[in-house]
């Protein structure tokens, strides 16, 4: 496990991604508008990305923690799983789940169950597993006290997915897109910026218009100007009706 960020530490919110730039891409806006409301955030990348066609894991990793002080989260590791045709076995299964445990979330944040990039459900499936077998006491092979947390919702990152849950980021759309860009090797700087390396699917500025697009479709579902969209993993439940829009 690479320390990218900070120890590991409580958190309210723990956010996995597959990849790092997964979590800014889909669920960097929840999670700066629940640090303004005083709730602590960590994250936690599977891999170092070392497929991506453009940068090295070494560029990635120190993009992931310039984009981390955007962020403002309290801590980011990585857990340094190979990138692609990682498998959903016991082994990967308790490093994540040890995290979990280190950690003590509330809330979980996942990557979407499906997806274009095949890592992406796999991540999910892993981190689901996870969240179950981070509780059961019998499991004493990993570090940290026996911990469930209250529930998961897989962010919705390239697939259009229909979401089960809108979360208004309107206040927080400039900087998530600051924390994109933060990953300098893989995504667009904007005209004048250098590009001397091959033009990806990603790298364009086609793409941070279809990022911008969908989070104004996700905000017009809960009338705000831009949302991020989740799916849930279990049904939710709420006091108060009037909490939710
Ligand atoms: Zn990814």
């Amino acid at each position: 496990m690479i320390k990218v960020y900070k120890e590991i530490g409580q958190v309210d919110i723990l956010a996995f991604g597959i990849h790092p730039d997964d979590v800014e891409l889909s669920a960097s806006g929840t999670i700066l508008s629940h640090i303004d409301k005083g709730y602590k955030v960590g994250v936690c990348d599977l891999t170092k990305g070392e497929l991506g066609s453009r940068g090295t894991p070494r560029t990635r990793l120190s993009e992931a923690k310039d984009a981390s002080d955007i962020m403002g989260i309290d801590w980011r590791v990585n857990l340094e799983m190979a990138d692609g045709f990682s498998s959903i076995d016991k082994a990967h299964i308790l490093k994540i789940a040890e995290v979990i445990r280190l950690a003590q979330p509330k809330i979980i944040l996942a990557n979407a169950l499906d997806d274009r990039h095949p890592d992406h459900p796999r991540g999910a499936q892993l981190v689901r597993e996870a969240f179950f077998f981070s509780g059961l006491k019998m499991i004493t092979s990993i570090q940290g006290k026996p911990h469930r947390a209250d529930t998961l919702y897989h962010y919705i990152q390239d697939k259009q997915l229909s979401p089960e849950l809108c979360i208004d980021i309107t206040k927080y759309v400039d900087t998530k897109m600051a924390a994109i860009r933060a990953y300098k090797t893989q995504f667009y700087q904007g005209e004048n910026a250098e590009d001397n390396e091959g033009a990806t699917p990603i790298s364009s500025k086609a793409f941070t218009d279809f990022m911008i697009a969908k989070m104004k479709v996700f905000g017009r579902a809960i009338n705000a100007e831009y949302a991020e969209g989740y799916i849930l993993h279990r049904e939710i439940g709420v006091d108060n009706l009037m909490d939710l829009r």
